[in-house]
């Protein structure tokens, strides 16, 4: 249990809905962590700097503003930004990093100077499982990201970082496909990156080195469902990288079927962990954070382990 006391910090999550949000079982695990790792070397916790807790917070849209403005007038440490606040926030914080301003979207935000400073994890999230388990030189590998959505712009980003030299996007929406390909012209990743349409799909199949699932199909409870047919996935290379960005089932109907030719899979799990790991050392200001607390926190609390 996180101890509460009068001094305790404050850290959270925005959304709406919010009260899905595994944030706050994961981020909770973490903090209790570090309070029990310290508190057996020092019994004063507060003094220490780590006496905070993770709380989730409804807000409106309509909300949005004021909400911030009170953060910062209750002394909020810094908190995460998920559905639907993910662009809205982006105009109510001080500064923007360079990462967060190439996706277009902020899903962590901290207090730095008395000023909000957000950025954007799931980039961190989405490589961290590639870079660990499968250390590789990408510059001559190709990527084919499914979906065009938020997700989607990370995994660019992503790719992008990894050095990716073909990134391949494939959505079902020419107009959202197009608006998606515009939105990185001012960016180096519009030249390694081509939209396509669901249709071309077949052609590129066999070249993808790394293919991710950035769509909901087949999340829970729809499990039998996946964005590609046996007859397509059968094309995928030996030894390409199958990522599906869902965590629920573990693993998905595309996963299950992309292992079965022979691809390495990796899904969300990590992604989710990685991405909070990553806010958590941004507001703790510090490097080492309780990794494992924070996987097998998420792996019960999903019953998966
Ligand atoms: P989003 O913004 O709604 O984007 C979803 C994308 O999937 C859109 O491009 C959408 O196309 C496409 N899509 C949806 N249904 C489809 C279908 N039947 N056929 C083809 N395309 C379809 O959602 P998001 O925020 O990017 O999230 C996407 C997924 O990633 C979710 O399952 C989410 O849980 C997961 N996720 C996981 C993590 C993690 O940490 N592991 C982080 C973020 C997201 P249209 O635009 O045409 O509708």
């Amino acid at each position: 249990m996180v101890l509460i006391t009068g001094k305790t910090k404050l850290l959270g999550v925005i959304g709406h809905p919010v009260e899905h949000s595994l944030s706050p079982v994961m981020h909770n695990a973490a903090l209790a962590q570090l309070v029990v790792g310290e508190a057996s070397r020092r019994e004063d916790i507060a003094h220490l700097g780590l006496d905070y807790v993770y709380l989730p917070f409804p807000i409106a849209p309509e909300n949005l503003e004021i909400a911030i403005a009170g953060f910062a007038a209750i002394g909020v440490i810094g908190f995460n930004v998920t559905i639907p606040h993910k662009q809205a926030i982006m105009p109510l914080v001080s500064e923007i990093t360079p990462l967060a301003q190439a996706i277009g979207a902020v899903n962590t935000v901290s207090r730095q100077n008395n000023q909000w400073v957000g950025t954007n994890t799931d980039i961190e999230g989405f490589i961290a499982p590639l870079q660990t388990t499968y250390q590789q030189d990408w510059s001559q590998k190709v990527a084919v990201i499914l979906g065009n959505g938020g997700a989607a712009r990370a995994v660019v980003a992503g790719c992008h970082q990894l050095g990716f030299a073909k990134i391949h996007v494939v959505g079902r929406n020419v107009q959202r496909l197009q608006e998606f390909a515009n939105s990185w012209n001012n960016s180096p990743i519009s030249e390694n990156l081509q939209v396509h349409h669901w249709e071309e799909l077949p052609k590129l199949i066999p070249q993808a080195n790394l293919l991710v699932n950035t769509t909901p199909i087949g999340m829970y409870p729809k499990v039998d469902e996946s964005p590609l047919s046996v007859e397509e996935i059968a094309n995928l290379p030996k030894g390409a990288i199958a990522y599906d960005l869902i965590y629920i089932p573990k693993p998905t109907q595309f996963l299950k079927q992309a292992e079965k030719q022979g691809a390495i899979a990796i899904d969300g799990l990590e992604m989710l962990v990685q991405q909070g790991v990553a806010a958590l050392k941004i507001w703790l200001q510090q490097e080492i954070v309780p990794v494992e607390v924070m996987r097998q926190t998420l792996q019960n609390h999903l019953g998966l382990s």
